[in-house]
């Protein structure tokens, strides 16, 4: 069969907020090129969860062990730096700059070029043809030197994932990726990710279950700060637990 690599896992990861328990005793496992995806009613600690993962929370108890390596006590920047990254917010676009300027300086961020510096034209050149490359890759070819702020919310959206891509994560965390978005766009989001992102590893917060079923490999239900499910799709939908989790919601 096939050989499957868990790159990380949390035990027992636990978010207390003054006595709220927000997080309880999560133990996940994610495998290595896998898309798993996490899903539960509003309130189930989803966020919370994403929160801890980049560090951007201190759990209250637990640990999180990525690659094989105990992070729970690391900074955020020294996870990112370990290439987990997460969407929709270390990779915030430049509203102002073009789509094409936006994935550049992504490029030149992985390359650890500062975006200020002077550079050799030659360089440039090089990175703008690397860059126009991966918007090609998402369908924003025609996007190019659109300035991010005046592209259409799915459009967007598609370069957010661009630019995430380009720091080359090892570990993707997407939040929503369709939140907000109407059929067209979630259609146009999805086939870009099955398509351009699968292959990687990533977890994904997803609302949208006709995504989860198309995208995710795996699917983790969390419900009130527990884990209440876990599975392909096909069976975590059928769990009378899950529906009526999501009825009383
Ligand atoms: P989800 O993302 O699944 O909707 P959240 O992680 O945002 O859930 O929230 C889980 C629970 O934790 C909610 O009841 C929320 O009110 C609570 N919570 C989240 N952040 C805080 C905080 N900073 N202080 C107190 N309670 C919080």
């Amino acid at each position: 069969g096939q050989e499957s690599r868990c790159i990380l896992e949390t035990r027992g990861l636990t978010k207390d907020f003054k006595g709220f328990t927000a997080v309880k005793d999560v133990n996940l496992k994610v495998q290595a090129g896998t898309i798993h995806a996490l899903i539960g009613p509003n309130g189930a600690g989803k966020t919370t969860f994403f929160n801890l993962l980049t560090k951007f929370l201190k759990p209250s108890a637990g640990s999180i062990v990525y690659d094989g390596t105990d992070i729970t006590r690391r900074k955020p920047a020294a996870i990112a730096q370990q290439g987990v990254i997460r969407s929709f917010q270390i990779s915030a676009v430049f509203p102002h700059l073009s789509a094409r300027d936006n994935v550049r300086i992504a490029l030149q961020r992985k390359l650890g070029i500062s975006y200020h510096f002077w550079r050799p034209i030659r360089v440039l050149d090089q990175l703008n043809q690397q860059a126009v490359a991966l918007l090609e890759q998402v369908g924003l070819r025609n996007f190019a030197e659109t300035p991010a702020v005046e592209m259409p919310y799915g459009r967007k959206r598609a370069l957010e994932i661009a630019t995430t891509i380009a720091l080359e994560p090892r570990l993707m965390l997407l939040d929503e990726p369709t939140q907000g978005m109407g059929a067209e766009d979630v259609g146009a989001v999805t086939d870009l990710i099955g398509r351009v992102v699968k292959g990687r590893t990533i977890i994904m917060v997803e609302h949208n279950l006709n995504v989860v079923s198309t995208l995710a490999d795996r699917i983790t239900v969390l419900n009130r700060g527990e884990i209440l499910a876990e599975g392909p799709y096909d069976e975590v939908s059928r769990n009378p637990e899950v529906m009526e989790a999501y009825m009383g919601a």
